[in-house]
């Protein structure tokens, strides 16, 4: 047919430790290793959702770990990301306080296109139920005032919710075009 392309850059970002390589992994082989390292990567995979090509662009990220470092999220970032997918552990609650700080920092990131790229937060860890810290609520109330998607999701266990995570921001990423 001639349907053009579609192309998105789709940027991981939240605490360490909270799944952001396992969701990247998940999504790109659909499978869960368990230890993953600290990189800093850009990983290209195309998909086909509904019998359209659709190529995404992810980038897992590091949490920068020194500490006079004050802004989580650069500006190469920001101006790079199409769509973000906000990540914290349902049990680690610093991990939730960073997300509530850098979608924050994203909303208000002045006039650069990203204040209004598409934003997914995304509680993961579910599995861990009895190491629950961050309630379900919280983290729909967060995504609700913030004007984001919400999904709560184990990596560990299932690629079903991690699919619906990067195909929910693909549509979020191809509505907030039209409407530009
Ligand atoms: P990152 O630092 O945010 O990239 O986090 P990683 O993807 O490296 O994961 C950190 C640790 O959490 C690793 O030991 C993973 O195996 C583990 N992990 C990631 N996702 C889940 C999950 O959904 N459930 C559980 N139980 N552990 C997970
Ligand atoms: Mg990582």
């Amino acid at each position: 047919g001639n349907q053009h392309k579609v192309e998105a850059n789709i940027l991981l970002l939240g605490a360490e430790n909270v799944g952001k390589s396992a969701l990247t992994v998940r999504f790109l082989t659909r499978r869960f290793i368990g230890e993953y390292g600290d990189i800093d990567s850009i990983y290209s995979h195309t998909d086909n959702i509904n019998g359209r090509e659709i190529s995404f662009n992810i980038w897992d990220s590091l949490y920068p770990q020194d500490s006079e470092t004050t802004e989580t999220i650069s500006e190469k970032q920001l101006q790079w990301a199409d769509g973000v997918i906000l990540v914290y552990s349902i049990c680690d609650r610093s991990s939730f306080e960073v997300v509530r700080q850098q979608v924050q920092l994203i909303r208000h990131a002045g006039k650069k296109t990203s204040a209004i790229a598409p934003i997914i937060i995304v509680g993961n860890k579910r599995d861990l139920q009895h190491r629950r810290t961050v309630s379900s609520e919280e983290g729909r109330l967060l995504a609700l005032s913030k004007d984001c998607g919400f999904f709560e999701i184990s990596a560990a266990e299932t690629y079903h919710g991690v699919l619906l995570v990067f195909h929910g921001l693909m549509e979020l990423i191809k509505e907030s075009r039209a409407l530009s």
